[in-house]
C-alpha cells in the first residue's frame, strides 16, 4: 500500500508542468461536511489534512493487517513486508545514507526524546532558544547549552561555532530546527552541519516543519539525525520517525523494554537487539507507518510543484499583510530569510485570541494563536510589543488557494481597520 499512486488527474496536471491556482486540493481527502468545503485552512503547521493516497493505502491495509515480525501466517508475513517497505520509503524520503536507521516513533517529540535518551551521558547539547519545545527541552538542563535566538543566519553559524569551541571535552550534539514553527524561516542547516563537523560534533535536524514543504536530504546536508511527524506530512496521527546514525542508538538502553526489542532472554540475562527493533519495543503501529510512507511517496512525487505553488502563495500573503497598517509580522532573521509558508503576526490593539476567533467565525479561516510551543521565541519576537503576549500564526500548505490567501488578507485588513 505504501506505493499507492496519487490521483491520476493531479499527477498528469503536475507532470505537464502547469501550476494551477490550486495545487493539491485534489490530492487531499475531501471534507466530509459540505457546509465547510470553503474552509480556508491556515493551520498546516499544527497538523495537515490527510492525503487521498494515504487514505487509499490505509484502506488497502485494513482488511488484512496482522502482527509484524511475530507471525508466520500469510497475513503476518505480508504485513511485515509492508512495515519494512514503509521503512525503506521513509529512508529514501530523507535521502538517508545506506547505514542510517529509520526508527518509527509516535511523532517528532517522541523521536527527539528517543535521541535524547541515546545521547552519551557525558555529552553537551547545543540548542537555540528559538526551538519548538520538543527540540528545546528533552536533553536535560545540566548538559544543555541554550543559545539566544540568532539575529541572522550567519549569526546562527557563528554562535554555534563559539559554543562548540567553549564546550567541555566529550561528545557534542547540535540540535537545530529546519524551519521555525513560528515564523517559517529556514535555518542554515548545511552551514551548521559543516561547523558541527569541523568541531567533531554531531547534529540533529528537527524537520517537523521543513519536511512537508522542502526536500530534506540527510546525506547532502551532512546531518546525523532527522526527526519528523506523519501528521504534519498529510498522514494521520501516531507515526513519526527518527532517521540517522546507528552508533549512539545501538549503544543506548532500549527506549521501551519489552517484546521485539530483545534477541534472547534467559536466566543469565537479556540480550537486546540492535538496529531499529532495539527501540521499537511492543507491537508497532503498522498502519501509521504505512500512512507515513504513503504520504512521503506522494509528497516526493509532487515536490517541485508543491514548493513552487507554496512560494507564490506565501509571497502573495506576505505582500498583502505588509500593505496593511497596524499589522506587524515577525521574523527571526529579517525580511530576506528563505521560509516555508508560515507567517506570524499581530494586529495593533487587538487580542490575538479574538482575532483568530473572528477569522474562524466570520470568515471561515482556521489559524492558530498563542505561543506555539515556542515560548522563549515568541517572548523574544514580541519583546517590543509587550501588550501582545501572543501572536497569530497562519500556515499554508497543500490545498491552500489564492482565494484563501486573498480572503485572509481581506479579513485581516477589515479587522485592522474596523476592529472586532
Ligand atoms: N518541532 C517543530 C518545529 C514543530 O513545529 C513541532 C510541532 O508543532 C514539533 C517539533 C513537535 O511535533 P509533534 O507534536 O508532532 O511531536
Amino acid at each position: 500500500p505504501a506505493s499507492t499512486t496519487a490521483p491520476r488527474a493531479a499527477v498528469t496536471r503536475l507532470a505537464n508542468g502547469t501550476i494551477p491556482a490550486t495545487v493539491g486540493a485534489d490530492l487531499l481527502v475531501p471534507l466530509a461536511d459540505g457546509r465547510v468545503t470553503d474552509y480556508a485552512n491556515f493551520d498546516h503547521g499544527a497538523s495537515a489534512p490527510c492525503l487521498e493516497s494515504v487514505r487509499a493505502s490505509v484502506e488497502a491495509a485494513l482488511p488484512s493487517y496482522a502482527s509484524v515480525h511475530r507471525g508466520n501466517g500469510y497475513a503476518s508475513r505480508i504485513t511485515t513486508q509492508w512495515y519494512e517497505r514503509a521503512r525503506v520509503e521513509v529512508h529514501s524520503f530523507v535521502g538517508a545514507r545506506a547505514d542510517d536507521q529509520v526508527i518509527f516513533t509516535r511523532q517528532t517529540t517522541d523521536a527527539l526524546n528517543l535521541l535524547a535518551h541515546a545521547v552519551p551521558a557525558d555529552a553537551t547539547v547545543i540548542v537555540f532558544e528559538s526551538e519548538h519545545h520538543a527540540a528545546l527541552l528533552p536533553w536535560g538542563e545540566e548538559r544543555t547549552v541554550r543559545l539566544a535566538a540568532p539575529a541572522s543566519a550567519s549569526a546562527a553559524v557563528t554562535a554555534v561555532a563559539d559554543a562548540l569551541r567553549s564546550a567541555p571535552e566529550g561528545p557534542r550534539l547540535v540540535v537545530v530546527t529546519g524551519a521555525s514553527n513560528v515564523t517559517g524561516e529556514i535555518f542554515p542547516i548545511a552551514e551548521l552541519a559543516a561547523v558541527a563537523k569541523a568541531h567533531g560534533a554531531r547534529i540533529c535536524l528537527d524537520a517537523a516543519q521543513l519536511a512537508p514543504h522542502r526536500v530534506v536530504d540527510i546525506a547532502e546536508l551532512d546531518v546525523d539525525w532527522v526527526a519528523l511527524s506523519g501528521h504534519k506530512l498529510y498522514a494521520p496521527y501516531g507515526a513519526g520517525a527518527l532517521i540517522g546514525r546507528a552508533d549512539w542508538l545501538d549503544a543506548a538502553d532500549p527506549y521501551l523494554y519489552g517484546g521485539g526489542a530483545t534477541t534472547s532472554v534467559t536466566g543469565d540475562g537479556v540480550v537486546w537487539a540492535t538496529g531499529p527493533s532495539r527501540h521499537e519495543g511492543g507491537s508497532p503501529n503498522v498502519i501509521g507507518a504505512i500512512a507515513l510512507a504513503s504520504a512521503c511517496a506522494t509528497i516526493s512525487r509532487n515536490r517541485d510543484a508543491i514548493e513552487q505553488h507554496e512560494r507564490s502563495l506565501l509571497a502573495r500573503l506576505r505582500t498583502g499583510l505588509a500593505q496593511i497598517a497596524d499589522v506587524t509580522t515577525y521574523s527571526i532573521f529579517g525580511a530576506e530569510a528563505d521560509r516555508v509558508g508560515t507567517v506570524c503576526f499581530t494586529i495593533k490593539g487587538l487580542s490575538s485570541t479574538l482575532v483568530s476567533a473572528a477569522l474562524s467565525a466570520e470568515y471561515g479561516i482556521g489559524v492558530r494563536d498563542g505561543k506555539f510551543c515556542a515560548h522563549p521565541l515568541v517572548g523574544h519576537l514580541l519583546a517590543d510589543a509587550p501588550e501582545h503576549g501572543t501572536a497569530v500564526r497562519a500556515s499554508l500548505g497543500l490545498g491552500t488557494t489564492r482565494e484563501h490567501v486573498d480572503r485572509l488578507v481581506g479579513a485581516v485588513r477589515s479587522l485592522a481597520t474596523n476592529g472586532l
